[in-house]
């Protein structure tokens, strides 16, 4: 690999694409001969505002987003953002109305499919919200004791949603990171009454493949997985979502600057200073995402990655053991078992031998996690599987 880089297959942050690399290498001293480095510029200088105004331009190209919904690059990470969903719908003047209608507060509906969901859960509970869980993983009474396990999801005619006029929002995760589940967007939105707003997490499958924006309220993502450096989060909303009724005062007075969507859109996400350097480097991967052909293609190579290491799992079940319904599979991460601990620990150890990096599960669930994010080469992956089968000729009994 060039600059004696490794195979890193991190769960975020995570590689990025080294032509990306190379052109931030270039950046850093001179940006393009404006005599000072990418990190050193006002983010008021009229580079500083192309660069901003490019990476908005091209992940609206890329991601065909409709003109009624903001773009907005903002900070706090995926754990900011399950706050400030959770704030900013209630300040809106939907919600107001509705809330004014029904005489009490509106509950919010949360589909619980693994860490990430629940911890949008627990942040509204935790501000004082009336959090409802749609499901809470998948309980099984198969065996003596039922057991609540995050591999699936229960079925949709299970799913308790609220009554629409009693609901403010559904909020969902559409890749658990930690527990490698992932679902097409359709699932939920056909579920949902079309009156509720949608807010999805996509922090770890954003740009991975197609979306249809228009049928979202607000889309949230960390940028440290499939788009860039930590340090920026992408949010977007759609525009009548920022509307506010100023006279519900309570809401809007529990809405810190920071994490207010309108006032980041009012002021092109600058209110205050942005992450300059993230920012600058999600506009280089926008545009390389461009150059790859889109997302279509992302969406294609990602289901490659993802097949051989599946395949490998399946041709093998006694040794790989893949603890997810095939039906909700994850194609960014792939988390499976072998048959004990110390065989785990001498796959992450066999593997390093070989430049494979960052394969240890999440520490909450332990086994192993491979993520295959989209700056990824297929390459990567039939490197990764090679190992697998060796690891299995010389282990498997
Ligand atoms: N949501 C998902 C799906 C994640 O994978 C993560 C982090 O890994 C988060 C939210 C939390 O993001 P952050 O660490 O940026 O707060």
């Amino acid at each position: 690999l060039p600059y004696g880089r490794v195979w890193n297959f991190a769960a975020g942050p995570s590689t990025l694409p080294v032509s990306v690399l190379e052109e931030v290498q270039r950046d850093l001293l001179n940006y393009k001969g404006h005599g000072m480095s990418i990190m050193e510029m006002s983010h008021r200088s009229k580079e500083y505002g192309k660069i901003i105004g490019d990476a908005e331009a091209t992940l609206r190209r890329i991601l065909n987003v409709p003109d009624n919904y903001s773009v907005l690059f903002m900070q706090g990470g995926g754990t900011g953002e399950f706050a400030a969903a959770y704030l900013n719908l209630f300040a809106s003047k939907a919600v107001s109305e509705k809330q004014r209608r029904l005489g009490r507060q509106l509950s919010c509906d949360y589909l619980v499919t693994g860490k990430w969901s629940k911890g949008g859960l627990k942040e509204v509970a935790r501000l004082g919200g009336k959090p409802n869980a749609v499901f809470d993983g998948v309980v099984s009474n198969t065996e003596a004791e039922p057991s609540v396990s995050y591999g699936s999801l229960p079925p949709v005619s299970s799913w308790k949603l609220g009554r629409p006029e009693e609901t403010a929002f559904v909020y969902y995760c559409e890749n658990e990171t930690i527990h490698g589940v992932e679902m097409p967007s359709d699932l939920v939105l056909d579920a949902v009454d079309p009156s509720v707003p949608v807010i999805c997490d996509m922090s770890s499958n954003m740009l991975s493949r197609p979306v249809d924006i228009s049928r979202f309220g607000a889309i949230i993502a960390g940028a440290q997985k499939n788009m860039g450096p930590a340090g920026v989060t992408l949010v977007i909303v759609r525009k009548d979502l920022l509307e506010r009724d100023d006279s519900d005062k309570e809401a809007i007075q529990r809405l810190p600057s920071v994490l207010d969507w309108r006032y980041f859109d009012k002021a092109g996400s600058m209110p205050h200073t942005p992450p300059t350097f993230s920012i600058y480097v999600c506009g280089l991967v926008f545009k390389w995402a461009e150059e790859q052909g889109g997302l279509e293609v992302l969406q294609k190579l990602r289901e490659a990655r993802a097949k051989l290491v599946y395949n490998m799992i399946d041709a093998h079940p006694d040794f790989f053991h893949g603890p997810v319904d095939k039906r909700y599979r994850s194609a960014m991460n792939i988390v499976f078992n072998l048959p004990t601990p110390e065989l785990e620990a001498q796959f992450l150890a066999d593997a390093a031998k070989r430049n494979i990096i960052q394969l240890k599960g999440h520490r909450s669930l332990g086994g192993i996690r491979v993520s295959l994010y989209n700056a990824m080469p297929l390459e990567g992956a039939i490197e990764f599987v090679a190992f697998m089968k060796d690891f299995y000729n010389e282990h498997h009994n």
